[in-house]
Protein backbone atom coordinates (compact mmCIF):
# COMPACT_ATOMS: atom_id res chain seq x y z
CA UNK A 1 0.00 0.00 0.00
CA UNK A 2 1.10 3.52 -0.89
CA UNK A 3 1.46 6.19 1.80
CA UNK A 4 -1.07 8.01 0.16
CA UNK A 5 -4.06 5.30 0.24
CA UNK A 6 -3.25 4.67 4.55
CA UNK A 7 -5.96 5.46 7.15
CA UNK A 8 -3.43 6.38 9.19
CA UNK A 9 -3.31 10.02 10.12
CA UNK A 10 -0.05 11.70 8.85
CA UNK A 11 1.21 12.93 12.23
CA UNK A 12 4.79 10.68 11.24
CA UNK A 13 6.89 10.71 8.74
CA UNK A 14 7.76 7.00 8.84
CA UNK A 15 10.76 4.97 7.81
CA UNK A 16 9.44 2.65 5.03
CA UNK A 17 10.37 -0.63 7.59
CA UNK A 18 8.48 -2.93 8.69
CA UNK A 19 9.40 -5.03 11.45
CA UNK A 20 7.76 -8.48 12.55
CA UNK A 21 9.30 -9.56 15.43
CA UNK A 22 12.30 -8.79 17.86
CA UNK A 23 14.69 -10.44 20.22
CA UNK A 24 16.81 -8.31 22.22
CA UNK A 25 18.40 -5.77 20.49
CA UNK A 26 17.19 -6.98 17.02
CA UNK A 27 14.61 -6.09 15.05
CA UNK A 28 13.59 -8.25 12.00
CA UNK A 29 11.66 -6.68 9.02
CA UNK A 30 8.62 -8.57 7.09
CA UNK A 31 11.22 -9.26 4.31
CA UNK A 32 13.97 -10.51 6.71
CA UNK A 33 16.47 -7.78 7.22
CA UNK A 34 17.89 -7.46 10.27
CA UNK A 35 18.33 -4.14 12.26
CA UNK A 36 20.17 -3.48 15.26
CA UNK A 37 18.03 -1.50 17.54
CA UNK A 38 19.72 1.57 19.40
CA UNK A 39 16.82 3.60 19.64
CA UNK A 40 14.72 0.89 21.52
CA UNK A 41 11.46 2.63 20.68
CA UNK A 42 12.50 5.74 21.67
CA UNK A 43 13.57 4.65 25.69
CA UNK A 44 11.08 1.98 25.89
CA UNK A 45 12.66 -1.67 25.27
CA UNK A 46 14.58 -0.77 28.29
CA UNK A 47 15.23 -5.05 27.98
CA UNK A 48 15.38 -5.06 23.97
CA UNK A 49 12.61 -7.33 22.51
CA UNK A 50 10.59 -10.35 23.84
CA UNK A 51 12.57 -10.55 27.02
CA UNK A 52 11.88 -13.76 28.70
CA UNK A 53 11.41 -12.42 31.74
CA UNK A 54 8.57 -9.38 30.52
CA UNK A 55 7.22 -12.14 28.42
CA UNK A 56 6.59 -14.58 31.25
CA UNK A 57 4.84 -11.59 33.33
CA UNK A 58 2.68 -10.38 30.67
CA UNK A 59 1.30 -13.93 29.83
CA UNK A 60 0.92 -15.45 33.41
CA UNK A 61 -1.18 -11.88 34.48
CA UNK A 62 -3.09 -12.07 30.82
CA UNK A 63 -4.62 -15.40 31.31
CA UNK A 64 -5.36 -14.31 34.53
CA UNK A 65 -7.28 -11.20 34.34
CA UNK A 66 -6.65 -7.67 31.93
CA UNK A 67 -9.07 -5.25 33.60
CA UNK A 68 -10.99 -4.39 36.34
CA UNK A 69 -10.80 -0.74 36.45
CA UNK A 70 -9.57 1.78 39.94
CA UNK A 71 -12.92 1.52 41.02
CA UNK A 72 -11.40 -1.84 42.69
CA UNK A 73 -8.03 -2.63 44.58
CA UNK A 74 -5.46 -3.68 42.04
CA UNK A 75 -2.54 -5.75 43.53
CA UNK A 76 -0.53 -5.47 40.52
CA UNK A 77 -0.50 -2.02 41.40
CA UNK A 78 0.33 -2.36 44.75
CA UNK A 79 2.66 -4.17 44.17
CA UNK A 80 4.85 -2.24 41.67
CA UNK A 81 3.82 1.19 43.92
CA UNK A 82 6.01 -0.46 46.25
CA UNK A 83 8.54 -1.22 44.10
CA UNK A 84 8.81 2.72 43.08
CA UNK A 85 8.65 3.89 46.44
CA UNK A 86 11.09 1.63 48.23
CA UNK A 87 13.41 2.71 45.18
CA UNK A 88 13.15 6.19 45.43
CA UNK A 89 12.25 9.47 47.36
CA UNK A 90 8.57 8.76 46.57
CA UNK A 91 5.88 7.90 49.23
CA UNK A 92 2.58 7.93 46.65
CA UNK A 93 2.00 6.75 43.13
CA UNK A 94 -0.37 7.62 40.51
CA UNK A 95 -0.37 5.45 37.20
CA UNK A 96 -0.77 6.76 33.71
CA UNK A 97 -0.54 5.41 30.10
CA UNK A 98 2.02 7.73 28.68
CA UNK A 99 4.34 10.15 29.53
CA UNK A 100 2.27 13.14 28.42
CA UNK A 101 -0.36 11.67 31.07
CA UNK A 102 2.02 12.02 33.86
CA UNK A 103 3.55 14.81 32.67
CA UNK A 104 0.10 16.59 33.31
CA UNK A 105 -0.68 14.82 36.48
CA UNK A 106 2.30 15.66 37.83
CA UNK A 107 1.45 19.94 37.27
CA UNK A 108 -1.64 19.22 38.46
CA UNK A 109 -0.65 18.06 41.49
CA UNK A 110 2.30 20.83 42.13
CA UNK A 111 -0.95 23.45 41.51
CA UNK A 112 -3.29 21.09 44.25
CA UNK A 113 -0.72 21.29 46.93
CA UNK A 114 0.15 24.33 47.17
CA UNK A 115 -4.66 25.05 46.35
CA UNK A 116 -4.75 22.79 49.36
CA UNK A 117 -2.25 24.64 51.36
CA UNK A 118 -3.61 28.04 51.57
CA UNK A 119 -1.87 29.30 48.82
CA UNK A 120 -4.22 28.82 45.61
CA UNK A 121 -2.46 32.04 43.89
CA UNK A 122 0.56 29.76 43.14
CA UNK A 123 -0.48 28.03 40.18
CA UNK A 124 2.69 29.03 37.57
CA UNK A 125 4.86 26.44 36.15
CA UNK A 126 8.38 27.49 35.67
CA UNK A 127 9.86 25.32 32.43
CA UNK A 128 13.19 25.38 30.30
CA UNK A 129 14.22 25.65 27.07
CA UNK A 130 14.32 22.69 25.13
CA UNK A 131 12.41 20.60 27.39
CA UNK A 132 9.49 18.32 26.16
CA UNK A 133 6.92 16.55 28.45
CA UNK A 134 4.40 15.42 25.66
CA UNK A 135 1.65 16.32 23.46
CA UNK A 136 -1.26 17.32 25.65
CA UNK A 137 -1.59 20.83 25.60
CA UNK A 138 -0.88 21.03 29.60
CA UNK A 139 2.26 18.99 28.70
CA UNK A 140 2.71 21.53 25.11
CA UNK A 141 2.38 24.87 27.20
CA UNK A 142 4.87 23.62 29.97
CA UNK A 143 7.46 22.86 27.77
CA UNK A 144 6.90 26.01 25.71
CA UNK A 145 7.78 25.27 21.98
CA UNK A 146 6.09 27.69 19.62
CA UNK A 147 5.98 25.06 17.10
CA UNK A 148 4.21 22.00 18.51
CA UNK A 149 1.44 24.47 20.04
CA UNK A 150 1.12 26.35 16.46
CA UNK A 151 -2.29 25.92 15.35
CA UNK A 152 -4.25 24.65 18.36
CA UNK A 153 -5.60 27.49 19.90
CA UNK A 154 -4.84 29.45 23.00
CA UNK A 155 -2.38 27.03 25.59
CA UNK A 156 -2.83 26.63 28.92
CA UNK A 157 -2.56 29.29 31.06
CA UNK A 158 0.34 29.41 34.00
CA UNK A 159 3.38 29.21 31.89
CA UNK A 160 6.33 31.07 32.01
CA UNK A 161 10.05 29.66 30.54
CA UNK A 162 13.69 29.58 31.26
CA UNK A 163 15.71 30.47 28.24
CA UNK A 164 18.92 29.24 30.25
CA UNK A 165 19.99 26.55 32.36
CA UNK A 166 21.52 28.99 35.16
CA UNK A 167 20.34 29.85 37.90
CA UNK A 168 19.97 33.47 38.37
CA UNK A 169 17.97 33.30 35.41
CA UNK A 170 15.27 30.80 37.46
CA UNK A 171 15.39 32.90 40.23
CA UNK A 172 14.43 36.32 38.39
CA UNK A 173 11.18 34.02 36.99
CA UNK A 174 9.93 32.91 40.53
CA UNK A 175 7.62 35.24 42.16
CA UNK A 176 4.55 34.69 44.44
CA UNK A 177 2.56 33.42 41.80
CA UNK A 178 4.95 30.30 41.55
CA UNK A 179 4.05 27.06 42.16
CA UNK A 180 7.05 24.80 41.26
CA UNK A 181 9.95 24.21 38.28
CA UNK A 182 9.43 21.09 35.98
CA UNK A 183 12.86 20.01 34.12
CA UNK A 184 14.31 16.95 32.84
CA UNK A 185 17.50 16.20 34.21
CA UNK A 186 18.83 14.93 31.20
CA UNK A 187 16.48 16.37 28.27
CA UNK A 188 15.75 13.91 25.47
CA UNK A 189 13.62 15.30 22.61
CA UNK A 190 15.24 18.80 23.25
CA UNK A 191 18.90 17.63 22.31
CA UNK A 192 19.87 14.84 25.11
CA UNK A 193 21.38 17.68 27.22
CA UNK A 194 22.34 16.79 30.40
CA UNK A 195 21.72 19.70 32.81
CA UNK A 196 24.54 18.64 35.42
CA UNK A 197 24.52 18.04 38.68
CA UNK A 198 25.08 21.68 40.03
CA UNK A 199 22.50 22.90 38.55
CA UNK A 200 19.88 20.38 39.94
CA UNK A 201 21.33 20.96 43.20
CA UNK A 202 20.59 24.76 42.92
CA UNK A 203 17.19 24.30 41.51
CA UNK A 204 16.47 21.87 44.75
CA UNK A 205 17.73 24.95 47.18
CA UNK A 206 15.84 27.48 45.31
CA UNK A 207 12.20 25.30 45.78
CA UNK A 208 13.20 24.87 49.41
CA UNK A 209 14.05 29.06 49.46
CA UNK A 210 11.01 29.72 47.93
CA UNK A 211 8.74 27.00 48.81
CA UNK A 212 7.94 25.93 45.89
CA UNK A 213 8.13 22.53 44.22
CA UNK A 214 10.63 20.88 42.61
CA UNK A 215 9.01 18.35 39.68
CA UNK A 216 11.48 16.10 37.46
CA UNK A 217 9.74 14.38 34.08
CA UNK A 218 12.43 11.63 33.89
CA UNK A 219 9.75 9.87 31.52
CA UNK A 220 13.19 9.55 29.24
CA UNK A 221 16.44 9.35 31.13
CA UNK A 222 14.41 7.22 34.50
CA UNK A 223 14.49 3.43 34.94
CA UNK A 224 18.01 3.11 34.73
CA UNK A 225 18.34 5.14 31.44
CA UNK A 226 21.77 6.87 32.86
CA UNK A 227 22.79 4.40 34.84
CA UNK A 228 21.17 4.82 37.79
CA UNK A 229 17.82 4.03 38.59
CA UNK A 230 16.50 7.64 38.61
CA UNK A 231 19.09 9.87 36.75
CA UNK A 232 18.71 13.05 39.34
CA UNK A 233 20.28 10.54 41.58
CA UNK A 234 23.67 11.55 40.38
CA UNK A 235 22.68 14.97 41.54
CA UNK A 236 21.90 13.03 44.94
CA UNK A 237 18.98 15.71 45.20
CA UNK A 238 15.45 14.68 45.54
CA UNK A 239 12.10 16.11 43.63
CA UNK A 240 8.97 16.57 45.33
CA UNK A 241 7.17 15.18 42.54
CA UNK A 242 8.24 13.27 39.39
CA UNK A 243 7.00 11.79 36.40
CA UNK A 244 7.91 8.38 34.72
CA UNK A 245 6.63 6.43 31.58
CA UNK A 246 8.41 4.39 28.79
CA UNK A 247 11.04 2.83 30.10
CA UNK A 248 8.89 1.74 32.78
CA UNK A 249 6.82 -0.29 31.01
CA UNK A 250 9.56 -2.15 28.86
CA UNK A 251 7.35 -1.69 25.76
CA UNK A 252 3.68 -1.96 27.65
CA UNK A 253 2.25 1.33 28.03
CA UNK A 254 2.46 2.79 31.39
CA UNK A 255 3.21 6.05 33.33
CA UNK A 256 3.35 7.14 36.92
CA UNK A 257 3.76 10.32 38.79
CA UNK A 258 5.71 9.87 41.88
CA UNK A 259 5.40 12.53 44.93
CA UNK A 260 6.24 12.82 48.56
CA UNK A 261 3.52 12.21 50.86
CA UNK A 262 3.16 15.52 51.22
CA UNK A 263 1.86 16.39 47.44
CA UNK A 264 0.45 12.90 46.48
CA UNK A 265 -1.94 13.19 49.81
CA UNK A 266 -3.77 16.30 48.86
CA UNK A 267 -4.82 13.78 45.37
CA UNK A 268 -7.91 13.08 47.12
CA UNK A 269 -10.98 11.30 45.81
CA UNK A 270 -12.47 12.54 42.72
CA UNK A 271 -9.34 15.38 41.93
CA UNK A 272 -7.99 12.90 39.19
CA UNK A 273 -8.41 9.76 37.88
CA UNK A 274 -7.59 7.52 34.64
CA UNK A 275 -9.98 4.32 33.40
CA UNK A 276 -7.07 2.38 32.26
CA UNK A 277 -4.35 3.53 34.03
CA UNK A 278 -2.23 1.13 36.07
CA UNK A 279 -4.31 -2.14 34.79
CA UNK A 280 -3.04 -5.51 36.00
CA UNK A 281 -1.52 -5.91 32.28
CA UNK A 282 0.76 -2.93 32.94
CA UNK A 283 1.40 -3.32 36.21
CA UNK A 284 2.26 -6.81 36.06
CA UNK A 285 5.28 -6.04 33.27
CA UNK A 286 6.35 -2.91 35.09
CA UNK A 287 7.03 -4.83 38.40
CA UNK A 288 8.95 -7.28 35.83
CA UNK A 289 10.66 -4.62 34.80
CA UNK A 290 11.79 -3.08 38.37
CA UNK A 291 12.60 -6.66 39.07
CA UNK A 292 15.39 -6.58 36.69
CA UNK A 293 16.53 -3.03 35.94
CA UNK A 294 16.37 -2.17 39.77
CA UNK A 295 19.51 -4.15 40.87
CA UNK A 296 22.78 -2.62 41.46
CA UNK A 297 24.48 -5.55 39.25
CA UNK A 298 22.28 -4.63 36.23
CA UNK A 299 22.68 -0.72 36.80
CA UNK A 300 26.63 -1.32 37.12
CA UNK A 301 26.73 -3.25 33.96
CA UNK A 302 24.56 -0.16 32.49
CA UNK A 303 27.36 1.75 33.58
CA UNK A 304 30.24 -0.50 32.46
CA UNK A 305 28.69 -0.39 28.87
CA UNK A 306 28.26 3.59 28.79
CA UNK A 307 31.76 3.89 29.79
CA UNK A 308 32.53 1.04 26.74
CA UNK A 309 30.70 3.04 24.12
CA UNK A 310 31.81 6.48 25.06
CA UNK A 311 35.16 5.71 24.74
CA UNK A 312 34.38 4.40 21.55
CA UNK A 313 32.34 7.31 20.62
CA UNK A 314 35.36 9.46 21.89
CA UNK A 315 37.59 8.17 19.15
CA UNK A 316 34.82 8.30 17.09
CA UNK A 317 34.39 12.02 17.57
CA UNK A 318 38.11 12.76 17.20
CA UNK A 319 38.52 11.05 13.75
CA UNK A 320 35.02 11.97 12.04
CA UNK A 321 35.22 15.72 13.39
CA UNK A 322 34.18 16.55 10.14
CA UNK A 323 30.20 14.64 10.87
CA UNK A 324 30.50 15.10 14.55
CA UNK A 325 30.81 18.11 16.82
CA UNK A 326 30.13 16.39 20.54
CA UNK A 327 29.22 13.98 22.44
CA UNK A 328 26.70 14.46 25.26
CA UNK A 329 24.20 13.05 27.33
CA UNK A 330 24.81 10.49 30.21
CA UNK A 331 25.03 6.55 30.59
CA UNK A 332 23.31 4.91 27.82
CA UNK A 333 21.51 8.18 27.23
CA UNK A 334 23.67 9.08 23.96
CA UNK A 335 23.54 12.27 22.18
CA UNK A 336 26.04 12.96 18.85
CA UNK A 337 25.68 16.80 17.92
CA UNK A 338 26.45 16.52 13.92
CA UNK A 339 28.04 18.87 11.73
CA UNK A 340 25.65 17.12 8.83
CA UNK A 341 21.88 17.40 9.30
CA UNK A 342 21.05 14.53 11.89
CA UNK A 343 18.39 13.15 9.58
CA UNK A 344 20.70 12.35 7.15
CA UNK A 345 23.02 10.49 9.37
CA UNK A 346 19.76 9.08 11.12
CA UNK A 347 18.89 7.84 7.21
CA UNK A 348 22.87 6.51 6.96
CA UNK A 349 22.86 5.01 10.11
CA UNK A 350 19.75 2.93 8.98
CA UNK A 351 21.36 1.81 5.64
CA UNK A 352 23.97 0.33 7.65
CA UNK A 353 20.74 -1.33 9.51
CA UNK A 354 21.21 0.14 12.45
CA UNK A 355 18.21 2.37 14.59
CA UNK A 356 18.74 5.32 16.12
CA UNK A 357 16.75 9.08 16.58
CA UNK A 358 16.89 12.08 15.62
CA UNK A 359 16.68 14.88 18.96
CA UNK A 360 16.44 18.81 18.56
CA UNK A 361 19.63 21.04 18.23
CA UNK A 362 20.52 18.51 15.06
CA UNK A 363 21.56 15.63 17.59
CA UNK A 364 21.71 12.16 16.92
CA UNK A 365 20.06 10.23 19.66
CA UNK A 366 21.42 6.39 20.55
CA UNK A 367 19.19 4.77 22.99
CA UNK A 368 20.21 0.99 23.08
CA UNK A 369 18.18 -1.50 25.55
CA UNK A 370 20.13 -1.51 28.82
CA UNK A 371 21.30 -5.27 28.21
CA UNK A 372 23.38 -3.95 25.50
CA UNK A 373 25.91 -6.39 25.35
CA UNK A 374 29.43 -5.46 23.95
CA UNK A 375 29.47 -6.69 20.42
CA UNK A 376 26.44 -5.15 19.81
CA UNK A 377 28.04 -1.42 20.66
CA UNK A 378 30.95 -2.81 18.53
CA UNK A 379 28.64 -3.95 15.65
CA UNK A 380 26.96 0.12 15.66
CA UNK A 381 30.19 1.34 16.18
CA UNK A 382 31.31 -0.22 13.16
CA UNK A 383 28.05 1.22 11.43
CA UNK A 384 29.03 5.05 12.87
CA UNK A 385 32.40 4.44 11.16
CA UNK A 386 30.62 3.08 7.67
CA UNK A 387 28.05 5.80 7.82
CA UNK A 388 30.25 8.23 7.97
CA UNK A 389 32.69 7.17 5.40
CA UNK A 390 29.59 6.86 2.59
CA UNK A 391 28.39 10.04 3.66
CA UNK A 392 31.90 11.89 2.93
CA UNK A 393 31.89 10.06 -0.15
CA UNK A 394 28.49 11.17 -0.87
CA UNK A 395 27.15 7.70 -1.50
C1 LIG B 1 8.48 11.04 25.58
C2 LIG B 1 8.45 12.03 26.67
C3 LIG B 1 7.22 12.48 27.20
C4 LIG B 1 5.90 12.09 26.62
O1 LIG B 1 5.67 10.72 26.71
P1 LIG B 1 4.48 10.07 25.85
O2 LIG B 1 4.43 8.66 26.37
O3 LIG B 1 4.88 10.17 24.42
O4 LIG B 1 3.25 10.82 26.14
C5 LIG B 1 7.27 13.34 28.29
N1 LIG B 1 8.44 13.74 28.81
C6 LIG B 1 9.63 13.33 28.32
C7 LIG B 1 10.88 13.79 28.98
C8 LIG B 1 9.67 12.47 27.24
O5 LIG B 1 10.85 12.08 26.74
Amino acid sequence: MSAGDSHIMPTYNRAALRFVRGAGAWLETDTGEKYLDFGSGVAVNTLGHAHPKLNAALKAQSEKLWHVSNLYQIPEQEKLADALCDASFADLVFFSNSGAEAAEGMIKAMRKYHAANGAPEKVTLIGFHGAFHGRTLAALAAAGNPAYLEGFGPAPQGFVHCPELTLDAVEKLIDETTAGLLIEPVQGEGGVRDVGTAFLRGLRALCDKHDILLGFDEVQCGIGRTGKLFAHEWAEVTPDVMAIAKGIGGGFPLGAVMTTKAVGSVMQPGTHGSTYGGNPLACAVGAAVMDEVNDPAFLNQVQDMAIYFRQHLARLLEENSDMFEDVRGRGLMVGMKCKIANSDMVAALRDENVLSIGAGDNVLRILPPLNVTQDEINTAVTAIEQACAKLRAGE
